[in-house]
């Protein structure tokens, strides 16, 4: 059977696992799969045993021969990060950012997610007044999870899992005894293809005063998605926002400089 490069879901997660989130060279949460023993070139194999998470600059390292499989298998035992607690910084600043939460979209909003009272996203400028996205996502107890400010992130306790790919352009954590979610995606797209994302997932009715508000193209889109417990639990997906159990559920709504608030009891506005 022809094994394929990328490995398998469960061997991605058990290479994450093992390096607490982070290259074991660097820290690095953005990974890459390195096959060392034996190397993808003798033999395709998806063992994680002879396999590890790098990032994509140490990955070439790697395959250039830096390392030596001893010094891999002790970079797996000791890697970088001693716990589970990564931090990065995504690269994308933009003078207009469209945000994408839920289904609902907002043309930089000082307030991108507004909950109960509390800020959980909303967009800082960086030094020279670019927009980048700030963030603080809670465990049920209030507990900080995850941290973001102007683009700049740090992992504050053990989660289930965090997955962040080499483009760097995303990351995705959960937490299955909360179950706690969260999908960060930045993408840059043409106008052709917002259209058609917009059009597929609302309406042409929607995307004419989205298309009036951009400035210029490629735009950066920045999504959000996921199931939140703190300070109240709520739902983003494409489809739409849900409060469970409470009255809230809204879809496919669109304001300039205005983001989304969850009220305590289940309302929203936009
Ligand atoms: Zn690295």
């Amino acid at each position: 059977m022809k094994v394929g490069r990328t490995p398998p879901m469960e061997v991605r997660r058990i290479l994450r696992q093992e390096v607490n989130f982070g290259c074991p060279v660097c820290g690095s949460p953005f990974l890459t799969w390195h096959h060392f023993d034996p190397p993808w070139e003798e033999r395709h194999h998806h063992n994680p045993k002879g396999m590890v998470a790098l990032c994509f600059q140490h990955h070439k390292e790697a395959d250039a021969g830096a390392y030596t499989k001893e010094q891999i298998q002790s970079l797996k035992s000791k890697p970088y990060l001693s716990k589970p607690h990564p931090r990065a910084k995504f690269n994308w600043l933009r003078e207009q950012v469209l945000l994408e939460v839920g289904s609902n979209y907002y043309i930089s909003p000082k307030h991108i997610l507004h909950v109960a009272k509390h800020d959980l996203t909303w967009i800082d400028r960086d030094g020279s007044g670019l927009n980048a996205i700030s963030m603080d996502l809670r465990a049920a107890n209030g507990d900080p999870i995850l941290r973001m400010k102007a683009n700049d992130w740090v992992l504050l306790r053990s989660v289930g899992d965090i997955i962040c790919p080499a483009s760097a352009n995303s990351l995705a954590i959960s937490v299955a005894d909360e179950s706690i979610r969260l999908q960060l995606r930045f993408q840059s797209l043409t106008e052709e293809k917002l259209r058609q994302r917009i059009v597929k997932r609302c309406s042409e009715f929607i995307w004419e005063p989205i298309r009036a508000s951009i400035t210029g193209f490629p735009v950066a889109l920045c999504t959000v998605n996921g199931h939140f417990v703190w300070p109240i639990t709520f739902r983003l997906t494409p489809a739409r926002t849900t409060v469970p159990h409470k009255k809230g559920r809204i879809s496919c709504c669109f304001k300039a400089g205005g983001g989304l608030t969850i009220h305590k009891d289940g309302g929203m506005s936009f």
